[in-house]
């Protein structure tokens, strides 16, 4: 994360706003301003990470910890992105990540290492306040972090130390930079859902999710998907997690019935109590697109 970098990412913040929801404004803009106020330097010059003294970067190194042992605020940051599928789990099992003294040092707010596959973000964001700050930062960081995997997938370990990457360092900022904004943008905004309906029939249903994004209504009543539909949802979503119920009309006689299996999760509707399933739904592209369940009729699946 450089310096200059930074400074276009208000711009870029302010572009999405007018291109979404005149509520985002406000939010985004305390977003923008939240993140602002750590990333950019109020009067001093900061250096890049590699004009840091080595010593302290491979003493920061040393006490990063792997996925499932990051610290409480990295990890909270690092579930969120899991939650809203921009990353896997499994991406994160690669990375380890702790924190670095790195603005004393008159450094960038945050750094990965190309060659050890390490993040070090600022000791400041180690604070609840911080969190959607931190998200946003841990976000471009791990954007990087797949730069670099592409790279070293073609021009093997050596790419880290090559000439090549230190000329790549420019639009890898620029995309990182770019990406973060679209991750700011999904946290403020949560992202839409979508049900499609494979099924010859309509569906009648309800879907929950766990954490609703905007104003978080949660609308206890039916809708319903015509036959061979995708139906958009009114609702956008923080996380991947739903509660969900769907009965198809019937077809030869018989109908389909997608509910949970336990009485964990029940909701009364329309006076009458529905047991709902757990559904982790899927979504195709990191920062864009839809939240999608996904109903087939056919004998076999489990829809
Ligand atoms: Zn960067």
């Amino acid at each position: 994360m450089g310096f200059k970098a930074r400074m276009t990412r208000a711009a870029g913040a302010l572009t999405i706003v007018s291109m979404t929801r005149r509520w985002l404004v406000s939010a985004l803009g305390l977003l923008t301003a939240l993140h602002m106020s750590l990333s950019r330097p109020a009067t001093a010059q900061y250096f890049a990470a590699d004009l840091l003294p080595q010593e302290l970067l491979d003493a920061c190194d040393a006490h990063a910890r792997p996925f499932g042992d990051y610290d409480k605020h990295i990890a909270n940051a690092a579930d969120a992105l899991i939650d809203l599928g921009v990353f896997s789990e499994s991406e994160f099992g690669n990375v380890d990540i702790g924190y670095c003294g790195l603005r004393a040092a008159r450094g960038p707010a945050a750094t990965i290492s190309c060659a050890r596959d390490i993040i070090l973000l600022d000791r400041g964001y180690g604070s609840k306040e911080r969190g959607l700050a931190l998200t946003i930062t841990l976000a471009h960081e791990m954007k990087h972090y797949l730069q670099h995997q592409e790279k070293k997938a073609a021009f093997g370990e050596a790419y880290c130390q090559s000439e090549g990457y230190a000329a790549d360092k420019i639009w890898m900022e620029r995309d990182a930079d770019a990406f973060g904004d679209e991750v700011a943008a999904l946290m403020v905004s949560g992202r839409p859902v979508e049900l499609v309906n494979e099924c010859p029939v309509a569906v009648t249903y309800y879907l929950e999710a766990d954490r609703p994004a905007g104003a978080g209504e949660r609308r206890q009543r039916f809708e319903k998907a015509p036959p061979k539909t995708t139906v958009a949802s009114a609702q956008r979503a923080l996380s991947r997690e739903f509660k969900f119920y769907g009965a198809s009309a019937p077809m030869e006689g018989a109908q389909r019935v997608w509910q949970g299996k336990t009485m964990a999760h029940r909701r009364f509707i329309d006076g009458e109590s529905y047991g709902l399933a757990r559904k982790t739904l899927a979504n195709a592209e990191r920062t864009q697109g839809p939240f999608q369940l996904r109903l087939s009729c056919a004998p076999e699946s489990d829809g």
